[in-house]
């Protein structure tokens, strides 16, 4: 019997990329089997929270979670709303190394950006003068097991890591920086370089051919990852995969719902089949037919654009494109 896959289709256009994933993994890996699970909008709709116990247990007992983008501006001013469930699977599934890749001619990266811990996570409250505050907090073992991460992708990649910090102001990145150095002691074949967040941002968008593998924390690989994205041809092209270290990854595009285009048949789902090729990369030891499927998106996006990308081609006439040259 194949691997488990939880399929979480998610909200707007969530459904319509998530049903080109199931076409192409029924050609590429009959052998999988494919479940949906309610999650985001369409949970809270059914069951009046984002990420029901039922979706949740079978998350954890999958082989990887394929998810698609979820959010809906009818819960823009909800108590409950979508992207709460996400936080909380990200938790829960301990996914703490979120890997994007962004490549294009002569650029060819990976930002690996600690996905469970810093900003995102730490105390956050309102004090009695009205001060509102949210804490950036690491403890060092988190530090260390996202950064040997790194070290690890930067080994079977190009030799090189980038580790992105603000040493210069926060007392999280000095001790962030202690523990890459540390751990770098463990991979003397690995080149590793640390550099400021404002520069990193500057080199990425002047010289990205300069890195391999960046590794930093939370916040300012959210923000990265996007201008990274963007340097490579836009959001509707961008996969991730966040990985724990034993229980199964979650494999997502980067873009959002995207309710401005949701019903229309034009979603690109490019990114979506991207990080299907992620998952049965990393997610399920499948790197052979990762890399048919990535060639293959490769050529259904020159051959089928869809209007994002200066195209005409519908979201369907893609998947075509993919199928076929899967064929070919
Ligand atoms: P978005 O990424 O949904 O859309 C931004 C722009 O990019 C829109 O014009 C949209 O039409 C376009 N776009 C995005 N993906 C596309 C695709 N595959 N094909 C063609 N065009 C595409 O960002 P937003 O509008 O800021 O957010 C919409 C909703 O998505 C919000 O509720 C937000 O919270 C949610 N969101 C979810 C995730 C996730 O599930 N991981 C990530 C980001 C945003």
């Amino acid at each position: 019997m194949g691997a488990r896959v939880v399929c979480l289709p998610g909200d707007c256009i969530g459904p319509e990329v998530m049903a080109v994933a199931h076409r192409v993994l029924r050609e590429l890996a009959p052998d999988l089997e494919l479940e949906d699970h309610l999650f985001g909008g369409a949970a809270i709709r059914a069951t009046g929270g984002s990420l029901p116990d039922e979706t949740l247990e079978a998350c954890r007992a999958a082989d990887a979670v394929l998810k698609a983008p979820i959010g809906d501006p009818e819960f823009d001013a909800a108590d409950v709303r979508p992207e709460q469930g996400m936080l909380q699977l990200r938790a829960e599934l301990d996914v703490y190394a979120n890997l994007r890749p962004a490549s294009r001619g002569s650029v060819d990266l990976l930002i690996v950006r600690e996905l469970v811990g810093g900003l995102y996570f730490g105390a956050r409250g309102v004090r009695d003068d009205g001060t509102v505050f949210d804490t950036c907090e690491y403890h060092p073992r988190e530090v260390e097991r996202i950064a040997r991460r790194g070290f690890e992708l930067a080994r079977s990649r190009r030799g090189k890591l980038t580790s992105v910090d603000k040493a210069n102001v926060l007392e999280t990145s000095r001790m962030w920086r202690r523990v890459v150095h540390e751990v770098s002691a463990d991979y003397s074949d690995v080149e590793v370089e640390d550099m400021l967040v404002d520069n990193a941002a500057m080199q990425l968008a002047s010289a990205p051919e300069q890195f391999d593998v960046i590794v930093t924390e939370n916040m300012f690989g959210d923000i990265l990852s996007d201008l990274a994205a963007a340097m490579t041809g836009g959001l509707g092209l961008a996969p991730s995969a966040s990985l724990s270290d034993s229980g199964p990854g979650i494999f997502e595009p980067v873009h959002g719902s995207a309710p401005d285009i949701a019903g229309r048949g034009i979603a690109n789902p490019a990114a979506m089949l991207r990080s299907t090729a992620l998952m049965l990369d990393y997610g399920l030891a499948r790197p052979d037919e990762a890399r048919a499927l990535e060639a293959a998106v490769d050529v259904a996006l020159r051959e089928a654009p869809t209007p994002d990308l200066g195209g005409n081609a519908t979201t369907a006439e893609l998947a075509d494109a993919v199928i076929a040259a899967l064929a070919a």
